[in-house]
């Protein structure tokens, strides 16, 4: 059995210092009986933690680091950075750098504006669709997660699905009345709520993968439909792409699903593993936001040089056959998942999205939140804990994906799906 008392022990001194002892509710390992690990060093695939205890990661800091941890040539990079100076609160030349590689490699995107978290992306993007079309109201899916602003924290996913919790108290209810929301691939839904609202409607944000309800593809034809739609009401489409940007694949998933978006939300993979978040679209768009026009947003530390350089050095070392690399590992995974789970016995169906994967115990489709939750949390608690003592590092919830990186070698895959079978034998039902 692996120790855990250092993490143990940081534990008891973190909960008096931070609300549940973590600066994110996802780390707080609760769904799965556990208190938190934590961790203290990362590279490549590998994670340890401050006990000792090593594990191959497909955590992945929630998805940016997808060259693994501690790239030679981020780290490098960055030291070069950070002795010039961390903040100038005036442009540089970084900024321009990674702002050109996003414009080259995201169709939708002809102009961005960095920020410093996928969460100001969206907040960012929400009033500038607002701003632009003069409307009020906002269209999202139930199960998807944009961030924790007030009009984007309604039936959200992530950390708030996994916890159970309701709609977050502390959003006023005048806000959280212009945010309708449907279910995920439900476009007769959607239909239903633009012959109501569709003169009201700004946006439709949308995750063009859903990766926080666990992982869920976009079924044929919704985000076509959902461009038709918008464009018919006069209505902007955002995509969040915050999680799948540079990870579903080097065009985004818009380029993976050939769907362009009015306006794109980036974040995670971006930073490499520093905060980092942009949004970004047409120029007639863009150019709405100020200074060059009214529609106010703005940071200290946006676009700072050592986000800009770790982000710019992670999307630089990645061309199209990186992701066929990352790919063919994912296969081989899925493989021994669905493999361990026929010989077993457990109910189980793999959803997955380039290096995004959804793991759920259930052998019913998974299209949406409702079909999520149809999945074992029994189960998936049993395979979590299971899985640490095996050392394979997951995300803690059920309605999270596991991602992959270029760092993941053949030997990790098959150690991992060993520990899976080592795990489905003891699985108590
Ligand atoms: N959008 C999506 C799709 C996300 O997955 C997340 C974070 N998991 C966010 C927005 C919010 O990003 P951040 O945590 O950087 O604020």
């Amino acid at each position: 059995m692996r120790s855990f008392d250092i993490s143990a022990d940081a534990y008891k001194e973190a909960v008096d210092l931070m609300p549940g002892g973590v600066n994110s509710p996802v780390r707080a390992f609760k769904s799965v009986g556990m208190t938190p690990i934590f961790m203290e060093q990362g590279k490549g695939s590998k994670i340890t933690d401050i006990d000792g205890n090593k594990y191959i990661d497909y955590v992945l800091s929630w998805g940016p680091l997808i060259l693994g941890h501690a790239d030679e040539r981020v780290v490098s990079k960055l030291k070069e950075a950070a002795e010039k100076g961390t903040s100038f609160g005036a442009p540089t030349i970084l900024e321009n750098k990674l702002a050109q590689l996003v414009i080259d490699r995201v169709p939708s995107i002809e102009m961005l504006r960095m920020v410093n978290s996928g969460t100001e992306a969206t907040m960012s993007a929400l009033r500038l669709a607002r701003g632009y079309t003069g409307r009020d109201k906002i269209l999202k899916f139930e199960g998807n997660y944009h961030g924790h602003g007030d009009s984007l924290l309604i039936k959200a996913g992530s950390g708030v699905a996994t916890l159970g919790l309701p709609d977050s108290p502390g959003v006023p209810e005048s806000i959280a009345k212009n945010t309708i929301t449907v279910p995920y691939n439900d476009t007769e839904s959607v239909r239903y709520a633009f012959d109501q609202y569709g003169d009201d409607i700004a946006a439709v944000i949308v995750e063009p993968v859903s990766g926080n309800m666990g992982v869920v593809p976009p079924v044929d034809d919704f985000l076509q439909n959902l461009r038709r739609i918008t464009e018919d009401n006069g209505t902007l489409l955002i995509f969040d792409e915050v999680m799948t940007g540079f990870r579903v694949g080097y065009n985004c998933a818009q380029g993976h699903f050939g769907v362009t978006p009015d306006l794109t939300c980036l974040g995670k993979v971006i930073g490499g593993g520093l905060p980092v978040g942009a949004y970004g679209g047409k120029r007639e768009i863009m150019e709405n936001i100020a200074p060059s026009g009214s529609i106010y947003q703005a940071g200290t530390l946006s676009g700072n040089p050592l986000a800009m350089t770790a982000g710019y050095e992670t999307l630089s070392q990645l061309d199209e056959s990186s992701y066929k690399v990352i790919n063919s590992k994912v296969d081989q995974l899925v493989e021994g998942f669905k493999q361990a789970a026929i010989d077993f016995s457990i109910p189980l169906h793999i959803n997955r999205a380039g290096s995004m994967v959804g793991v759920f115990f259930t052998n019913e489709p998974v299209i949406n939140f409702e079909t999520a939750q149809k999945s074992n949390l029994d189960y998936f608690a049993q395979y979590y804990r299971g899985m640490i003592e095996e050392g394979v590092f997951l995300p803690p919830s059920q309605f999270e994906g596991l991602f992959l990186s270029t760092a993941h070698t053949d030997e990790d895959i098959d150690k991992t799906i060993q520990a899976v079978r080592n795990v489905f034998s003891k699985i108590e039902k």
